[in-house]
């Protein structure tokens, strides 16, 4: 319960400042500036090593926690998977096995930023996303983004990057209303990274089979769809650590904890 809800604020707060950051420029408050260096990519395309390390270890210890809190688009996301759950004729979600689609997106991602081509950046980092987006009110003329307001071509460009955020992110929390997380367990790059390291983790997120009824309301709620209670397991590998499924339970009986089992439970395609 507590730990949902410190989640929640964290990313409300965090959601709040890359908002404010994004848009009103200049005339945003200097803390503000928390929401972008807290970002692994831009932080990693800064060369600062610090913010990279720690979510390395964040990962380690806790999952993908970085997904849970400080990613402003994993948080509209939740905003809509929250109208979801006010207004969809179907609102229970259930297990979906993983599409085999996040690590080839993943390598054309690291590819093509390694060979200099950024637009696969522009498109699917999600703080890009978010910028270019907000370029339409505030261009930048230093960030990373489709177009700069130094740029020769800067009015089609930055028309372009602010159309491919607008459209990026209402096609994500379209999809997020209809179906779950699915844009940060199929498609996200940084939330593909960031699975890898599921085996690795010190805490992961697991279902008690003694304690477990079948009551079904953890698959339910889970927007990432990777619960499977028939089988009373949990693909960690898609877990954002939202901690709905610990919130809900009735009994106890998925909880997060130390992971016992490292490096010899939850494979990477779970079955279906
Ligand atoms: S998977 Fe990607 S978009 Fe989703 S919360 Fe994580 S970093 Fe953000
Ligand atoms: S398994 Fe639980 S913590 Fe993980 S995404 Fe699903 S509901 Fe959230
Ligand atoms: S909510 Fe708890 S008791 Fe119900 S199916 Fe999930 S783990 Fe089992």
């Amino acid at each position: 319960m507590q730990m949902r809800k410190f989640r929640i604020l964290l990313a409300s707060v965090m959601l709040a400042a890359a908002l404010g950051w994004l848009l009103l420029g200049a005339a945003a408050p200097a803390f503000m500036r928390i929401a972008e260096i807290s970002q692994i990519i831009p932080s990693a395309f800064l060369a600062c090593l610090g913010t990279t390390v720690f979510w390395l270890v964040a990962t380690l210890l806790f999952g993908r926690v970085y997904c849970a809190t400080v990613c402003p688009v994993g948080t509209l996301q939740d905003v809509a998977v929250m109208a979801r759950r006010r207004t969809a004729k179907k609102r229970a979600f259930r297990y979906h096995p993983p599409l085999s689609i996040r690590y080839p997106i993943l390598l054309i991602y690291i590819v093509s930023i390694a060979a200099g081509v950024l637009a696969a950046g522009y498109i699917l980092e999600p703080w890009n996303m978010m910028r270019n987006a907000a370029s339409i009110v505030q261009p930048s003329d230093t960030a990373m983004t489709w177009g700069t307001a130094s740029d020769p071509l800067s009015g089609m460009a930055l028309a372009a990057g602010a159309a491919s955020g607008i459209i990026a992110l209402a096609a994500i929390m379209v999809w997020a209303w209809r179906s779950g997380k699915t844009f940060c367990t199929e498609v996200c790059p940084i939330g593909s990274a960031l699975g890898l390291l599921h085996q690795q983790t010190l805490m992961h997120i697991a279902i008690d089979p003694d304690r477990c009824i079948s009551c079904m309301k953890c698959e339910d709620v889970c927007s990432c769809k990777c619960i499977k209670v028939e089988l009373r397991i949990v693909d960690n590998s898609r877990c954002v650590r939202c901690f709905d499924c610990v919130d809900v339970c009735p009994n106890g009986a998925i909880r997060f904890q130390i992971n016992k089992g490292r490096s010899r439970q939850t494979p990477l395609f779970t079955p279906s």
